[in-house]
């Protein structure tokens, strides 16, 4: 099954595909993890996506369209893949089409004002990638699943907060009705607990 997770930072994306993908059996593909990761190790592309990531704006097409081809051409992908941030833009849509079209797209759907809230506390764990909201933490600097360091991602300061949804509005809510166009679009309410989030997810691929 070739899976793509669409909605707005902080719709609960991240969160959902470690269940699904275990359960579908595909791995979980987050272009935000791998330009992080880039970033991190200073490596060419890190040094210059790094301004993009950080001021909230989406890094160009053909740097994230390339980065996306050359991963899901590796062999753990054969079988599916579940991708999640990816694509962002029309122009990403139309180019994995062409080299690797999905099977179905999950558009997880949050409020914008519940976005926020959610955003501001969160936290994220450097390790096993889990995502937790500081007001379900014992404490906000440990992750209570693997015990590693919790981050508080850049990006999700309130400042570029704002910058990032504006960018979803703008850029990746058209591609909500590019997938209804070709009949792979399946909404989900992403404003429920994150059990019944999942629940639905596979519901809608039923
Ligand atoms: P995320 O972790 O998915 O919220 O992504 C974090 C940041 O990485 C975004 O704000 C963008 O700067 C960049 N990014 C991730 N995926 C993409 C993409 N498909 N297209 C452009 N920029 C991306």
């Amino acid at each position: 099954m070739k899976l793509i997770f669409l909605g707005p930072p902080g719709a609960g994306k991240g969160t959902q595909a470690t269940g699904i993908s275990a359960s579908l059996r595909v791995p979980h593909i987050s272009t935000g993890d791998m330009f992080r990761a880039a970033v991190k190790n200073q490596t060419p592309m890190g040094l210059r996506i790094k301004e993009y990531m950080e001021s909230g704006q989406l890094v160009p097409d053909e740097v994230v369209i390339e980065m996306a081809k050359e991963r899901l051409a590796e062999d753990d992908c054969r079988g599916g893949y579940l991708l999640d941030g990816f694509p962002r833009t029309v122009e990403q849509a139309e180019a994995l089409e062409k080299f690797s079209a999905p099977d179905a797209v999950i558009n997880i759907e949050v409020p914008d004002e519940k976005l926020m809230h959610r955003l501001t506390g969160r936290r994220v764990c450097a390790k096993c990638h889990g995502t937790f909201h500081i007001e379900t933490l014992a404490d906000e600097k440990v992750c209570p699943v693997c015990g590693a360091e919790l981050i508080h991602r850049d990006d999700d300061k309130p400042e570029t907060i704002g910058k990032r949804l504006q960018v979803y509005h703008e850029q990746t809510a058209p591609l909500i009705g590019y997938y209804e166009g070709n009949g792979k679009l399946r909404t989900v309410d992403g404003d429920n607990r994150p059990e019944d989030v999942y629940k639905a997810i596979l519901a809608s691929l039923e």
